[in-house]
This record gives C-alpha cells, structure tokens and sequence, in this order.
C-alpha cells in the first residue's frame, strides 16, 4: 500500500490534497519522495513564516525536550510563564494560551459572551461575510460563508453578518444584544481581502460607543505577514482582544488569546481551561520567533513585498486573465477572471507551491525569509503558467 493509498484507506476523507507527498523541507524549500525541490510560497498556511525548521527555534526546542514536553495548567512551566510576558508586553493585557486559532477564537468569543452576559445580557456577535474563523462548531458559526454552515444548522447563537469594509451595514446590525464584533483585518481564507484604515476605524468607534467587544482575529495575518508583528499596527486601530496562531511557534501548535487591561480581567477562575495550551514545546518556540522577527526583519520582508508586487503587476499588465492583484506584506492574492486550478497545477510542476483558497483566487503565502531572487524564480514560473493558459 503506498502513501496515497493509506490516506484514501484510513483517514476521512474531509480533506482533498495536492498531489505531494513530502519528504523534507527547510527554509523557504520543500522536497518530494523523489528529491525534487519546490518552492514553497504558502507555508503550510502561513505556519512557517520564519521558514522551515529555523535554526534559532529548532534549537529552542531541543532545549526544552532536555527539560519536559508537558507539565499543565495546573502548574508553573517557565517557559510558558516568560512567553506569556513576552505577548502580554507587547499588545498590552493578559494572555490565555491554547493550541489552534479556532481555540483562540473560542476563548475570544466566550469571554465576550461572559463580557456581555454581566453587562446587561447581551449575547450577538457581528462577524462578516467572507470571513473565516475556524473549523469548531461555534468557529463555524462565526464564519461568514454559507458551505461551512451545511449540515450544522441549527447553528449555535447568535451571530449575525455584515459586509466587510461596509462600516454602514455593521451600524444597521447593532442593538441592545450586541456583544462583540469579530473581524479579520486582512480575510485569508475569503480570498485575501484587505480592509480599509476607515473601515477598522470605524468599527473602533462604534465598539467604544456601545460598549461592545472588539475582537481582531489576526491568526493569518498576524506575526510578522503583513510586514508589521501585528497586522493592526497598519492603522493605528487596536482591538480589545487579539487572536494568534498559524505562525506563532514556527510549525508547532500553538496558539494566544491576548485582551487588553479592561477585558484582562473578564474571566475569573473556573471560566476556561486546556489540557495542551501553551505547550512548553511549543511556547520555546514562540519565544525564539519574537526574538526573530525584529523591527529590521519585518522591514526587510516589506522590501521584498514591494519588488513582488510590482513584478506581479507586471503579469497583470501582460495577461488580461489576471482582474486583480491585492494584498499587504507578503499575504497575497492574485484574483483571475478564470479558476486557478490549472495555474496551480501547472506551478507545481514546475517546482512552486502557491494555493487557491477561493476558486479563482490564487494566494501566496511565503515565509518572510525569502529574496528578490526567490520572488524572480516564482514570477517566472507564474508568467509560464499564464502564458499557457492565455
Ligand atoms: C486558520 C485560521 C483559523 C483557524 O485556525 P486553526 O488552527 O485551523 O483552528 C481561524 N481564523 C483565521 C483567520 C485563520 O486563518
């Protein structure tokens, strides 16, 4: 039995994979079975940001394994106590700490449904159309697009959609029920859709002037992929509660729901738990990756932003297919007037991983590592695979 065959054989078939079976894979490079190299411009979903297997972070956990891989919430772990000041610092607030973004966005929304409950009952939470908070049931719910609703209605209450980047359509949605606001600032998996400064402006001063919560989910495009630690600091806007997973250990599960100094303090003992969050593994990680991603480091990966998207846009001045090239930093979608499925293909061939997380949209997410040289070789093989289908 080969390794496709175990898959299509035991695991449950929610998943559709591409067609590579991985052997290896360090700094921004993947290799097949074969040996053949790839270049990986997604990350595993922006996981490895600092790229794969990073020297700095292997080695921070190496030298935890010498000490233990687990002891619990029940008890201090040094580590994890030095990562929670580490974050805490840094937004400004407290920490819980888990391990994926959906259990960061739980946390989110319970300490918001707590929030409201002790301030006048109040349980809705506006989310947006398009937007994507995880795979949970209540995540789900969040969720702003219909296919990951079926089958799971009833769904739990309440959360009711507004139009992203429409300030007006979320005034319309607020009552004397409104608990909290969830918003990504730039929308992953809907096809990376980046909002605008009046946009998350907006929603500050409506969540100030009702007293609601408001929650940024920054688990994709938080540390460090929009050229900035937290995507936020673009605007000169700042949530109540921030959550972080994806990159955060560097490939390790992980994951932080960090409130500020009033919503700190929302739960008391009792409220939340975990078995695995805040991993000492895990949290040795996270604490090498803030150290890596310096002001200078982030700066750097603008820079090769900026060269990616005027060689993109070149594409796009050549090749009539391509509607659209958006993004910040280095999360990027190129939005085509047909599906991006054959591109794809084609890209794998050819040595390039990219992905395609609406049907027409193909998105890029490189780790922060890579050079003008890197952006050159995928500008090459994205111009051949235009070429082909023109
Ligand atoms: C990936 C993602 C999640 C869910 O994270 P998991 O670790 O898969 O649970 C939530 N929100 C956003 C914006 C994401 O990109």
């Amino acid at each position: 039995m080969n390794i496709k065959q175990m898959e299509s054989t035991y695991f449950m078939p929610t998943t559709k994979r591409v067609d590579l079976v991985v052997k290896k894979a360090k700094g921004q490079f993947v290799w097949d079975e074969k040996g053949k190299k790839y270049l990986d411009f997604f990350t595993g979903v922006s996981v490895c940001n600092l790229g794969h297997l990073n020297n700095a972070v292997v080695k921070a956990v190496k030298k935890q394994l010498d000490e233990y891989a687990h002891v619990s919430i029940h008890y201090y772990a040094p580590v994890q106590m030095k990562l929670g000041k580490e974050l805490a610092k840094k937004f400004g607030g407290r920490v819980f700490l888990s391990n994926t973004g959906a259990e960061a966005n739980e946390c989110a929304i319970k300490l918001a449904r707590k929030y409201g409950h002790t301030t006048g009952g109040r349980y809705e939470i506006i989310a947006f159309n398009n937007s994507f908070h995880g795979r949970t049931v209540m995540t789900s719910a969040a969720t702003g697009q219909a296919k990951f609703h079926e089958y799971l209605k009833p769904l739990p209450p309440k959360f009711v959609f507004a139009d992203f980047n429409d300030i007006e359509s979320v005034k319309k949605l607020i009552n004397d029920k409104t608990a909290a606001i969830i918003v990504e600032p730039v929308q992953g998996e809907g096809g990376i859709y980046v909002a605008t400064k009046e946009f998350l402006k907006g929603l500050r001063v409506l969540a100030d002037k009702h007293n609601i919560v408001l929650i940024f989910d920054e688990i994709q495009c938080g540390l460090g992929r929009t050229g900035k630690f937290f995507a936020f600091e673009h605007y000169g806007v700042k949530p109540d509660v921030i959550t972080l997973a994806k990159a955060i250990a560097n490939g390790l599960p992980l994951a932080a729901t960090i409130a500020n100094k009033k919503f700190g303090e929302v739960f008391t003992y009792g409220d939340h738990g975990t078995t695995f969050g805040g991993n000492p593994v895990s949290c040795a990680a996270a604490l090498a990756v803030i150290k890596e991603m310096s002001p200078k480091f982030l700066k750097n990966s603008l820079e090769t932003a900026k060269y990616l998207y005027a060689k993109l846009n070149d594409l796009k001045k050549k090749y009539n297919i391509i509607k659209e090239v958006r993004g910040i930093g280095l999360m990027t979608g190129i939005e085509l007037s047909i599906a991006g499925k054959d591109i794809l293909e084609y890209c794998l061939n050819k040595g390039l991983i990219v992905n395609c997380p609406q049907k027409t949209v193909i998105r890029m997410l490189p780790p922060l590592t890579i050079t003008k040289k890197d952006v050159d070789a995928a500008v090459k093989i994205l111009n051949d695979a235009f070429s082909k289908v023109k």
